[in-house]
């Protein structure tokens, strides 16, 4: 085959994607601002970025860590003393590619429980930061501020990344969040035509060029 029939995908970039194909074409997620509400700032990030996170609550949405031998190392009296303090982490054990394990109001009592904690800067991260990530920071407009899910979905693509919300799975699951929380009925026919514009907006060469390595 010659050079010239090789298809290279083309580049991303905004201001939080970079996409570097020596770098096994993956795009880098640090802590980007996506929306606020009531001085609450939430935040998206991938699992590396999210270790530059300074902010009060993270919300790990992947499985790891999963396993019941886990320790909590404040719980160790000769180590607690000698680590970094980190923020809290909420662990939420989300399988990839899927809906999110919650009730449809877990949204807005996470809301609520970071008002009680005078948490203000909160963060979601998934392992690339772009389906479930995407989805959380979506459902979280949806729940909390009435956005509908199409408004949700291209605030998070617009600031974040173009490929977060990465599924037909996690966009159905924004839309009959939508349905149910804000009384919001779509005619059948035209949810379609909106969900399929949407997930053609994925590239999905270039999802699966990126899915090295999933948890
Ligand atoms: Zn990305």
């Amino acid at each position: 085959m010659k050079l010239n029939q090789l298809k290279i995908p083309k580049l991303i970039k905004n201001n939080s994607t970079r996409y570097n194909i020596k770098m096994n074409r993956r795009c880098f997620h640090k802590p980007t601002f996506v929306y606020q509400q009531d001085k609450i700032k939430y935040y998206a990030a991938d699992i590396y970025g999210i270790n530059e996170f300074k902010g009060h609550l993270v919300i790990n949405l992947t499985k790891i860590p999963s396993g019941g031998a886990a320790v909590n190392i404040n719980q160790i009296d000769t180590l607690k003393d000698h680590i970094i303090e980190k923020p809290k982490e909420i662990i939420l054990g989300w399988e990839d590619f899927m809906a999110p394990p919650v009730l449809s109001s877990f949204w807005s009592a996470l809301h609520e429980y970071c008002i009680r904690n005078s948490f203000t800067e909160v963060a979601f991260h998934c392992m690339q930061g772009h389906g479930r990530t995407g989805t959380a920071l979506a459902a979280m407009q949806i729940a909390c501020m009435g956005s509908n899910a199409v408004d949700a979905i291209e605030l998070v693509r617009e600031i974040h990344c173009q490929l977060a919300v990465e599924n037909e799975v996690q966009t159905g699951y924004l839309f009959d969040l939508d349905e149910e929380l804000n009384q919001r009925m779509i005619d059948y026919s035209l949810r379609q035509k909106l969900e399929d514009k949407l997930n053609k907006k994925i590239n999905h060469d270039l999802v699966e060029n990126l899915n090295f390595f999933r948890f």
